[in-house]
């Protein structure tokens, strides 16, 4: 008889969750990490800060792997986790500063009437948006009649314009020149590292527009943080659960797993599993500068854009509003910012983002039909599935295994 029903690689959301279900059943399960702390990705590292004469500390939590906001609809997940750990009222309301001037995201009544002083209804904002898609739609046609390249015509089911070039074209032609000029096409250009004229077109279909005063970033019904942290879920998800950190699964089990357990569970990346036989898939990534700033409110919201070439930097995050509200900013009399840097990946770093282009899809489909034919593994998560998820659809996710 083996130790362990599951060895779980991975602690991140779905590796712990699945754990957490699994342990319900009655599972004997083994999670591992080659980190040296659990929580893949929604790990904070909590920065403590004393509040000053016998009043404690008060801890800011870095969300060391990039800032993470929980958002859903599903009431089923919504009341999953709150059965774990109660969430916060955090709403994402992000501000873009375009060389020192800040507007409200995303675009919305207030962003308008913050672009243009003429502007204070909804009718006047979306005439103005329809004037300036007007003119773009005519220049870029009276351009591609030069050059002798298709004219633009709208797309199906409201999907951009068939015909843009580019992405430069196909954002003018959604929103007009002043939104893509101050607030799209440099905080793109700095996003992917090339010109926005040098994108393809079908990275942007739609760009929401609101034409009412409503800066909260999600349309979902349920959003927050969790009241202590993500390690709190995290350390939820996994009571009574055995876990083992900073032991890789390629050094310490992959030859052996079977001895120690029935099932497999794998959460890394898809390609290290088999030896990145077939090649490497690609990932984008970002990097992070941070440090602590000796006053208690930096820049007075968690996430602020900035969308010009004036900063390299896409986002500074102000770790403490996803957690603090009212007095308690000015209680912590410090703060901790990330300035997040969109940058090329080599493979020594963090895989965020997959890259889905049709190279690394169909890499990733013949990687997909080695895993199909893998006895008693199962590959799940972000890493292992090659697929951008947000939290909330991996839990859900999980749930549905069990
Ligand atoms: C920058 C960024 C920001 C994000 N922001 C949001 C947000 O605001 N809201 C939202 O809903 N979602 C957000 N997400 C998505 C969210 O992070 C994922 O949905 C979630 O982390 C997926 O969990 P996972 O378990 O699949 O992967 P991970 O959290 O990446 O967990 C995988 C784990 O496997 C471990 N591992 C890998 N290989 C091995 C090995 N060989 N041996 C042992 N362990 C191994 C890793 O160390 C890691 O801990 C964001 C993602 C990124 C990249």
């Amino acid at each position: 008889m083996t130790k362990y029903d599951y060895l779980i690689v991975g602690s991140g959301l779905f590796g712990a969750t699945f754990a957490f279900f699994a342990h319900k059943a009655g599972k004997r399960c083994l999670v591992i990490d080659k980190r040296p702390q659990l929580g893949g990705n929604v790990y904070c590292r909590p920065t403590p800060f004393p509040l000053g004469e016998g009043r404690g500390e008060a801890i800011i939590n870095v969300h060391q792997y990039g800032a993470h906001i929980f958002h859903t609809n599903n009431k089923e997940v919504w009341d999953f986790v709150n059965s774990l750990v109660e969430f916060n009222r955090y709403t994402n309301c992000p501000v873009a500063n375009y060389k020192g001037e800040l507007y409200n995201l995303p675009f919305n009544m207030n962003t308008f009437c913050q672009m243009w002083k003429d502007v204070h209804t909804p009718e006047e904002a979306l005439a103005k948006i329809a004037i300036q898609v007007h003119e773009a739609v005519e220049q870029i046609n009276a351009r591609h009649a030069e050059e002798g390249f298709p004219l633009l015509t709208p797309a199906p089911l409201g999907e951009g314009w068939e015909g843009a070039l580019n992405l430069e074209e196909q954002a003018l032609c959604l929103v007009g020149k002043d939104i893509f000029e101050k607030l799209i096409k440099e905080y793109t250009e700095k996003q992917w590292g090339r010109s926005c004229k040098d994108l393809p077109a079908f990275i942007i279909k739609r760009l929401p527009v609101r034409f009412v005063f409503d800066n909260n970033y999600f349309n979902n019904r349920y959003q927050g943080i969790p009241i202590g942290g993500y390690n709190v879920l995290i350390n939820k998800l996994l009571e009574g659960v055995d876990t083992r950190t900073n032991c890789d699964f390629f050094k310490e089990y992959k030859d052996h797993w079977r001895d120690i357990a029935n099932q497999l569970v794998y959460t890394g990346p898809l390609d290290e599993y088999f030896g990145y036989s077939l090649g490497r898939l690609d990932w984008r990534t970002v990097t992070f500068k941070t440090r602590i700033e000796d006053t208690p409110n930096y820049q007075g919201n968690a996430v602020i854009n900035y969308t010009s070439h004036n900063e390299p930097y896409t986002r500074v995050i102000e770790h403490k509003h996803f957690e603090m509200f009212g007095q308690a900013v000015y209680d912590c009399p410090k703060t901790v910012v990330s300035e997040e840097y969109s940058t090329e990946y080599k493979p020594s770093m963090e895989q965020y983002y997959p890259v889905n282009d049709d190279k690394n899809n169909a890499l990733a489909e013949q990687y997909r039909e080695l895993a199909e034919r893998e006895e008693n593994v199962l590959f799940g998560g972000r890493l292992a599935e090659y697929k951008y998820y947000d939290m909330a659809p991996i839990i859900e996710k999980v749930m549905g295994l069990f």
